[in-house]
């Protein structure tokens, strides 16, 4: 089973994933996850990256799109959770021929719904936890990316909404409720 975890920053797409690899052995492709490890490798794509990223913007769908295949062909579970990708259309098209390459298809996407307001205290929030306990901050949990990373959703990602919803993939969750209100609503879709 392959499925997507569609969301603003913030919604919570890396933690139901987490929760999902755990209890159901799938694979997360987190493409977040992917570029910050890319940067502190000191290679010129993350070093290219890393100033995308602490601004709030997308890097390019030739990147994502390029680590999103190198992983399909190396990474191997029950299924894969796509979280953070696709975020451009050009990337959804992708992602739907890679899989059809491969003799799969998409068999849910999850739309995570939190209102802005929530995002923001939430991602800021989590940003003066780190502080206070010493942690690492991330360089985009700052007001100034968020409110880029957010412009970015509603300008290039949200029209997968539309996307989805007319390939007739597209079920929402209530990403306001609890961790385990959340899991649950999911997994009744996923069954
Ligand atoms: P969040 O969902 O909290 O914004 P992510 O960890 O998913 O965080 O992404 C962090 C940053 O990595 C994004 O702001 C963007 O710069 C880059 N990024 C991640 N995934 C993609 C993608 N699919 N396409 C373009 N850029 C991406």
């Amino acid at each position: 089973m392959n499925i997507i975890l569609l969301g603003p920053p913030g919604a919570g797409k890396g933690t139901q994933a987490q929760l999902l690899v755990e209890e159901r052995g799938m694979v997360q492709l987190s493409t977040g996850d992917m570029l910050r490890a890319a940067r502190t490798s000191g290679t010129e794509m993350g070093n290219k990256v890393a100033a995308i990223m602490d601004a709030g913007e997308l890097v390019t769908d030739e990147i994502v799109i390029g680590l999103i295949e190198e992983q399909l062909q190396v990474k191997d579970g029950n299924g894969f959770i796509f979280d953070g990708f696709p975020r451009t259309l050009a990337q959804a098209d992708a992602l739907g021929d890679l899989l059809t390459a491969n003799g799969q298809g998409l068999n849910a996407v999850i739309e995570m719904k939190v209102n802005d307001d929530v995002l923001v205290e939430r991602i800021l929030g989590r940003a003066e936890d780190a502080r206070k306990a010493g942690e690492k901050v991330r360089a985009d949990d700052n007001e100034e990316s968020l409110k880029i990373r957010l412009m970015e959703y509603y300008k290039k990602t949200s029209p997968l909404l539309g996307y989805y919803y007319h390939a007739g993939d597209l079920k929402a969750v209530n990403g306001l409720g609890t961790i385990d209100e959340v899991k649950v609503e999911i997994a009744a879709i996923l069954g």
